[in-house]
């Protein structure tokens, strides 16, 4: 290997990853195109939230007089609905405007009571108990104006975009996505679809590494598969440096005879480094094509997954310095007992059950890099690190799929 890193922890491998990030560029989106994207810049909000004192309750709205005894009758000077064109009445001692939720505190009242413990007599309404000052919604007790709320490299969840549009904001900021090439090599894929001979099997590669591509929050740009041969995939990564700010390959970088992906990076390319101390999926390499950055991943289904998982999705959320999609780890008994290795991470597929005592993780398929059945059926990945146990009820991290 010329002296580039070879077979390196996952830590290492990221670390090296990270130091040819991507480059990013920033658009401005309407709110509506928002929702799942990564914040560019810190926003401050340009309103107080609430703008103005206003009842949490429909009920009627008065003066909190500590003196006063219950049930007190008071009369009815007014209506104040949830908009601001009403005639604003003043409430003095002795009076009640009939409020809505949300509607502006009237000038003079400072409490209110629920609809529920006030009784309605023509002009007049008995309070059952006294009112109060707590379901009045104070001006900018959610949010002061120019407050940052939301800070740059935040996910837009929904509930985020909705605060956006709370503080103000038409438009935002958010980075574009980024376009990643997904080729698949190898003579033996077939598109779906398509009868099969003997020895061929179905291209799926592409698919889940696309879906995992969206799921991060980028635009996957799939090319038709290509057939083990130099030129042919010189011709392919050429074509997606030209177009993609990333390339992701899978297939042929193991040590076999037709793993050309490594054998041209290694010739014509520029590796950073090759494999990485994870079971199942250590061939992986990372380098640049054309000055593009790119995955060479295993082709073994399982494998793919687990190294964008493990590499890529890190490394995407690196470049936009986002936590975004957050990646959740759990802690976990195993019921079954999970192969670990000395040198290292092994990411066992598992079933997730949720208990009294905690969450128990099951293991009950088989475990081949190429059985994507067993990955479709998990809920998570062991994080066994290198010489860590896996017997029966050790208690384990695991990465929530
Ligand atoms: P390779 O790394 O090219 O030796 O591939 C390892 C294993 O993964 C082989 O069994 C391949 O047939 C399989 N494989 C490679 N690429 C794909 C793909 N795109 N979809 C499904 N299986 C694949
Ligand atoms: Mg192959």
């Amino acid at each position: 290997m010329d002296g580039r890193p070879y077979f390196i922890s996952v830590e290492e491998a990221r670390a090296i990853c990270n130091a040819t990030p991507l480059q990013t560029t920033v658009e401005h989106l309407p709110l509506e195109a928002c929702t799942g994207r990564v914040l560019a810049e810190d926003l401050a909000s340009k309103v107080d939230d609430p703008p103005f004192d206003n009842s949490a309750m429909d009920g009627f709205a008065c003066t909190f007089d500590s003196e006063a005894t219950y049930p007190l009758t008071l009369n009815i000077v007014g209506l104040q609905a949830a908009t601001g064109e009403n005639e604003a009445h003043t409430v003095a001692a002795g009076e009640a405007v009939r409020i809505m939720t949300g509607a502006p505190m009237p000038p003079g009242a400072d409490a209110i009571l629920p609809i529920e413990r006030c009784e309605v007599d023509g002009q007049q309404v008995r309070l059952l108990e006294p009112p109060k000052p707590h379901f009045v919604r104070k001006m900018g007790e959610n949010l002061r104006s120019g407050t940052i709320a939301l800070s740059k490299g935040q996910h837009l969840t929904p509930s985020r975009v909705g605060l956006c549009a709370t503080m103000g904001y038409d438009t935002l900021p958010v980075y574009t996505r980024l376009n990643v090439g997904i080729v698949s090599t190898g003579d033996e894929l077939k598109s779906p679809g398509q009868p099969l001979k003997h020895g061929e099997i179905y291209e799926s590669n592409s698919f889940g590494l696309a879906g995992l591509v969206e799921w991060a929050g980028h635009r996957p740009v799939r090319f038709s598969s290509v057939a083990d041969s130099m030129d042919a995939l010189r011709q392919t990564l050429d074509e997606a440096a030209n177009t993609c700010d990333l390339i992701l390959t899978s297939g042929g970088v193991s040590m076999g005879e037709f793993d050309y992906v490594r054998r041209l990076m290694e010739e014509e390319g520029d590796i950073h480094f090759w494999r990485m101390k994870i079971r199942p999926g250590s061939p992986p390499l990372f380098g640049l094509w054309n000055d593009t950055p790119l995955f060479g991943l295993p082709g073994n289904p399982v494998s793919s997954h687990v190294v964008f998982r493990m590499l890529v999705a890190p490394y995407l959320r690196h470049s936009l310095s986002t936590d975004a999609p957050k990646e959740w780890k759990i802690r976990a008994k195993l019921c079954d007992a999970v192969k670990s290795t000395n040198d290292c991470v092994t990411l066992r597929r598992v079933t997730l059950v949720s208990t009294d005592e905690g969450m128990m993780a099951y293991q009950p398929r088989h475990q081949g890099s190429g059985n994507l059945e067993s990955l479709a059926s998990a809920d998570g990945l062991t994080l066994l690190q290198p010489g860590q146990s896996g017997e029966v009820g050790s208690w384990i991290d695991v990465l929530v799929l």
